[in-house]
């Protein structure tokens, strides 16, 4: 008894002094390396105690509106950035590497997307098929509107003339959209009129034609914008000397847009806050909400949280062999901030400074894959879109064959690339693969209702599978990252006065100071 008494004691002395040894130095030192993260997560749970509180008063529309000012504020800030982000870090990125290491690099990083995104959509194939969320009937679910139809053929086509802006300066506020007309065709019929006079006569009819014409729509094109800044940026690199002082300008400019990100991040947990508390406020009552919805909701909730915290960690894992959560802890507020915007591309800026700064990702993987991961993979948005499909087949009793489901895959797939990465583009895509299948595009208002808080939930996996490619392209690419490291250091032995390593000298230093933070799991 005494024994274990002494014991008792050693023990509590030995934990008084270390607690004691922990000096204010110590808890400010935490606080200071963590301030931006603990920010983030007390703006998100006060957000939530927030917005639960003020729903009681029954606030009108307008009123929600101004309380969520500073919410749309951050919104706006994060926006102003993306622009001149998504072109200067294409540029230099591409720039700071010769076509063959590039080329090699965007292969992997193709190969990723392709990969996660198939894997999404299967996975939301699979849990809606086995969870079964639609039950054959529309009684419970709210009034249809009517939503505009597109072709997939037209789609598709829209996706590939948007990568080839024809006005740049167009590209940077408006997208290509087919619209429909109508057109008056005059055909020329034969009428064999034979019985009588044996002479075959011709008549005039008209009909109406539903025609494709060409129309715009409001938005960055980034997609336009990520093909021309990646074969700009290819280009002068390439140049040589000639190609230099553009590739200073984008990588100051790059530099520039990225302290900017830093001062804005000061501000995001309070514009975190307000949108969250804001939407919390404005939400439709859940209660009230039918039982098919509920489950389709719980179906995503489902579906996304195995590709988020198992598949994608675990493919992490399987390739660099290092601990994914640790990679994913240093995202926290990307991932926060893609919850509270529900907009990837809004996200961008901070999902740079995640990875560049709390995952020592190297720049020149960051700036060439995550902005085109920010347009093109969107894991969240392929699962949601092939499952939703899949969930009003069956709110209207429509058994999907093999065919078709394969045929909501391929689309699904596509409409996940074409979708832009604003809040709920994924809806307006979904039309696409409705009308694919033959099912009814107007059924999209069924599943509306619910979309805002599922927006949030995709996006968030959206972003995450942009930076865990960053992370897995990082890894693959380690050996054409360390030659070109190598042939930057002979190029600044001989030539001292050649400013190339733009890129590599900033990586160089940052490598050199950087012990590997992640430990092997
Ligand atoms: N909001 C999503 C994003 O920005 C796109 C979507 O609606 O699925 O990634």
């Amino acid at each position: 008894m005494q024994r274990i008494r002494e014991g008792i004691h050693i023990r509590t002395m030995k934990a008084k002094r270390k607690v004691e040894d922990i000096s204010k130095e110590d808890v400010q030192a935490f606080f200071k390396k963590h301030a931006f993260v603990l920010f983030t997560v007390a703006a998100v749970i006060v957000g939530i105690i927030l917005g639960f509180a003020l729903r009681p008063y029954k606030m009108t529309y307008r009123e929600v509106k101004y309380f969520s000012f500073p919410g749309e504020l951050l919104m706006r800030m994060l926006q102003m950035l993306v622009l001149p982000l998504l072109v200067s870090s294409l540029i230099t990125g591409m720039a700071a590497l010769d076509s063959k290491a590039s080329g090699k690099m965007g292969m992997r990083a193709v190969v990723y997307y392709m990969t996660t995104t198939i894997i999404a959509v299967i996975i939301g194939i699979i849990v809606v098929l086995i969870i079964h969320p639609g039950k054959g009937s529309k009684d419970e679910f709210m009034k249809q509107s009517k939503i505009e139809d597109i072709s997939p053929a037209d789609a598709f086509l829209d996706l590939i003339r948007n990568m080839f802006p024809p006005n740049m300066v167009q590209a940077c506020t408006q997208q290509f959209k087919t619209k429909y007309g109508k057109r008056i065709v005059h055909v020329t019929v034969m009428v064999n009129d034979s019985v009588f006079n044996l002479t075959n006569l011709t008549e005039q009819i008209t009909r109406e034609e539903v025609i494709p014409i060409p129309g715009t729509v409001n938005g960055v094109n980034a997609l336009g914008l990520v093909v021309f800044s990646m074969c700009f940026g290819l280009i002068i690199g390439n140049m040589k000397e000639q190609g230099q002082p553009l590739r200073d300008f984008f990588d100051s400019l790059n530099e520039a847009i990225m302290r900017l990100v830093a001062i804005i991040m000061w501000y995001a947990p309070i514009g975190i806050m307000f949108l969250i508390s804001g939407k919390i406020v404005e939400m439709d009552d859940i209660t009230e909400m039918g039982g098919q919805l509920a489950m389709y909701t719980i179906t995503v909730i489902i579906g996304l949280s195995i590709h988020a915290f198992i598949i994608l960690p675990g493919l992490y894992f399987a390739i660099t062999r290092l601990n994914p959560f640790i990679f994913i802890m240093g995202l926290v507020e990307a991932l926060i901030t893609a919850l509270g915007t529900s907009s990837s591309s809004a996200t961008l800026p901070i999902t740079f400074k995640c990875l560049e700064v709390n995952n020592k990702v190297d720049k020149r993987i960051t700036r060439f894959v995550l902005p085109v991961g920010a347009t093109i993979n969107m894991d969240g948005t392929a699962l949601y879109e092939a499952l939703a499909a899949i969930f009003i087949a069956q709110v209207n009793n429509m058994d999907m064959n093999l065919g078709q489901i394969i045929t909501i895959s391929i689309t699904a797939t596509a409409a996940s690339i074409g979708a832009a990465g604003i809040p709920q583009a994924g809806l307006v895509t979904m039309v696409i693969v409705l009308t694919s299948v033959g099912l009814p595009t107007d059924d999209i208002t069924l599943i509306i209702a619910v979309d805002w808080f599922l927006d949030r939930l995709r996006t968030t996996t959206n972003v995450l599978g942009d930076s865990i490619g960053a992370g897995i392209v990082e890894f693959l690419s380690r050996q054409e990252l360390q030659a070109k490291d190598v042939e930057m250091g002979n190029i600044v032995l001989e030539e001292r006065k050649k400013p190339y390593q733009l890129i590599s000298q900033e990586n160089d230093h940052e490598n050199a100071k950087r012990p590997k933070t992640e430990s092997k799991m």
